[in-house]
């Protein structure tokens, strides 16, 4: 095949924080052959579909609704709710967390998390509850989970939603099973940087089959039939480009898993004893996803996090200060009276001492090394 366009690669040696991992391309041509002989491209046509499914025997959830994105998925997750008022979030995560309440006309209620999960405390939630609260978004920060025992309890004592933004959480199980089917709704992402990419896309998870046509309606315009749009929705369809690959990629996911797990025993085996780095210990769950692999840099260690991340780069490693800065202290939510009463001193803390060095299935066990050495060495 003639190539027509070709891609530019950048010259630069930077090994990043994530790579996507991509099936053989000549898999993709087949399915590619059959979405341009039927010429369905979107609208829910058969690669949507088959999908959809597929992904709800892996995940072993009950019904998932593809999105083109996460963000638009949180979005209408929220909206599906039919909730008003206040929503209890953390500032400690990816600022479409924040951003997905704000665009529905919400107000985010940040409290701070837990020093142990970096997820959001639940022993911090009942100050932060008022009259107008009307749902908890939690994140699975790292595919961490939250506590989602607690947070279900205080929801069912308030009356809240629980909403997951389970952006890192794919494939991640608990010991009942998916983490994904805790809440009312979970939402997952499958952007370009996550554990399991279809290039852009991202699904929302629920219980039941009414909430799945209310999503599957809110991402397509809201219409209910040709004649019939009862409400306003957005355009948040997956196509089946996306969704063809998406089905190629679940048949490679679990090595792309166990491929992250070899790379992150094999830090936790190279950073062991430096002095002033703590290798964040993942809790004992029944499958972890090794999406991110988060050391935090403490005052002991001979420079400070971010002079560690300057060297890095130096040397051609471009890690990764996730989460900072906090949401809480963007502009947009600066002003918020939930950031004007509170410090976050343990989000804030986390934010100023993490780095997320690269993992990714196909990173060299001779870079992994090789990143340990440099910041042995510049602890020294
Ligand atoms: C990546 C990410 C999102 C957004 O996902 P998209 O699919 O890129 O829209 C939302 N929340 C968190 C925590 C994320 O990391």
């Amino acid at each position: 095949m003639k190539k027509i366009i070709k891609t530019r690669r950048s010259t630069s040696i930077v090994t990043s924080v994530t790579r996507p991992s991509l099936p053989p391309i000549e898999d993709m041509y087949n399915l590619l052959e059959s979405i341009w002989e039927s010429k369905n491209l979107t609208n829910g046509a058969y690669y949507h579909k088959l999908f959809e499914s597929k992904l709800a025997d892996y995940l072993d959830v009950p019904f998932v609704s593809l999105y083109a994105n996460a963000t638009i998925g949180l979005i209408a997750a929220l909206r599906a709710t039919g909730i008003e008022g206040e929503v209890i979030t953390t500032p400690y995560s990816f600022v479409a967390t924040a951003h997905a309440i704000s665009w529905n006309n919400l107000e985010p209620v940040f409290v701070d998390i837990d020093r142990n999960s970096f997820n959001i405390n639940p022993d911090l939630i009942e100050a932060a509850i008022t009259e107008k609260t009307s749902a908890i978004l939690a994140v699975h920060c790292y595919g961490i989970p939250a506590d989602v025992e607690k947070l279900e309890s205080l929801a069912q004592k308030y009356r809240l939603r629980v909403i997951y933004d389970a952006a890192h959480a794919f494939g991640v199980k608990c010991h009942c099973g998916s983490i994904l089917n805790h809440g009312d709704l979970s939402v997952v992402s499958f952007h370009a940087t996550k554990v399991f990419n279809t290039f852009e896309g991202g699904a929302v998870i629920c219980k039941d089959a009414e909430t799945k046509s209310k999503l599957d309606s809110l991402k397509n315009f809201g219409i209910e039939s040709e004649t019939s749009i009862p409400g306003i929705g957005i355009n948040g369809k997956m196509n089946e480009f996306c969704s063809a690959l998406g089905i190629l990629q679940l048949e490679h996911i679990d090595r792309y898993i166990s491929q992250r797990r070899r790379i992150d025993s094999l830090y936790r085996k190279e950073l062991a004893g430096i002095t002033g780095i703590e290798v964040y210990v993942m809790p004992d769950v029944e499958q972890h996803n090794y999406s991110y692999f988060p050391i935090l840099i403490s005052g002991n260690y001979k420079i400070s996090r971010d002079d560690l991340y300057e060297r890095l780069l130096e040397n051609g490693v471009h890690s990764r200060r996730y989460f900072y800065p906090l949401i809480s202290s963007l502009k947009p939510y600066q002003n918020l009276k939930s950031v004007q009463k509170n410090l976050f001193s343990e989000a804030y803390a986390a934010s100023e001492k993490v780095l997320c060095l690269p993992i990714y299935p196909d990173l060299d066990s001779e870079e992994v090394i090789r990143i340990s050495n440099i910041i042995r060495e510049f602890g020294k």
